[in-house]
């Protein structure tokens, strides 16, 4: 086994051509059915597709598309997926246990121990963990623990043929952030910032972002809800009675926490997985 501690992907979208490459290569190696099928080939309106993660798209990249003054379109290509943070809301309120720390930094999913509960789904602030309504239980990116801890790059790092992404050591991307933000200021890049360095208490996918954090559809700055650190206190109590203090706790802390989303029906489930 690799020796792997506190590992990061970081993503720089000066170098992104968003060929999707990443995306795909997620699916393939997560073998995650498309959920566009014959629309794959129709025209939306934007080229970026499919227009959220779902329980069986881990990864997107987005578009944010900006009409400038002097006229056409410019694109500010960004990665929307699992971030990976030190401060994990949805390790942080899962009643069971399901989504643990690996040793890799990364924070890995149990489907097997997930009861479906949804807690992570609508605490997650960058809104990625998607709830299966056929199997009533959660998915999202495990920064490919399977592939790491054997010694190889996460799937979408390792397709990547422009040299966006790279995987390593936290500390050392953090380092290569650093410096490649150093050049693109001095390339004329004033409002280049990095995402991900103090964000959610430190990500462990960080994101150069050659236009601003903002532009690339990153909050900068983004925290962990305050009400999650209630949870934390509160957790212990779930030892005595998971089920009713998740259900008194739970609940005003769903509803007071502003994350909510609509819930998939079967029908959207149908539609995702195909
Ligand atoms: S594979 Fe690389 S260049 Fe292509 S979309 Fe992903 S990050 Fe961007
Ligand atoms: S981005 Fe959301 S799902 Fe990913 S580690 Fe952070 S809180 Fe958890
Ligand atoms: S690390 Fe693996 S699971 Fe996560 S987005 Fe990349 S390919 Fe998908």
């Amino acid at each position: 086994m690799a020796d792997v501690k506190d590992m990061a992907i970081l993503y720089d979208t000066s170098k992104c051509t968003a060929c999707k490459g990443c995306q795909v290569a997620c699916k393939q190696w997560n073998q995650l059915p498309s959920p566009l099928k014959d629309s794959a080939y129709e025209f939306s309106g934007s080229y970026e597709n499919p227009s959220e993660l779902g329980p069986a798209t881990w990864l997107r990249m987005t578009f944010n598309e900006v009409e400038p003054d002097d006229g056409g379109v410019q694109w500010n290509f960004g990665r929307q997926g699992c971030l990976h943070c030190t401060d994990a809301t949805c390790e942080t309120v899962c009643p069971v246990g399901a989504i643990r720390r690996a040793s890799t930094g990364a924070l890995a999913l149990d489907r097997e121990k997930c009861i479906g509960c949804r807690y992570c789904v609508n605490s997650c602030p960058a809104g990625v963990p998607h709830w299966d309504a056929v199997a009533n239980k959660t998915s999202k990116c495990r920064m490919c623990e399977d592939r790491v801890v054997n010694g190889l790059q996460p799937a979408c790092v390792s397709t990547c043929p422009t040299g966006a992404l790279s995987f390593g050591r936290r500390d050392e991307m953090v380092s290569a952030a650093r410096e490649r933000l150093t050049g693109l200021h001095g390339g004329g890049h004033t409002k280049a910032e990095v995402f991900g360095i103090d964000e959610l208490g430190g990500t462990h996918v960080l994101t150069v972002a050659h236009r601003g954090a903002e532009a690339h559809g990153l909050t900068p700055g983004m925290q962990a809800p305050s009400a999650v650190s209630l949870w934390q206190l509160l957790k212990p109590l779930a030892a005595i009675g998971t089920a009713a203090v998740a259900g008194v706790f739970g609940l005003s802390f769903l509803t007071g926490i502003g994350y909510r989303r609509d819930e998939l029906t079967l029908e959207d489930r149908e539609k995702e997985v195909g």
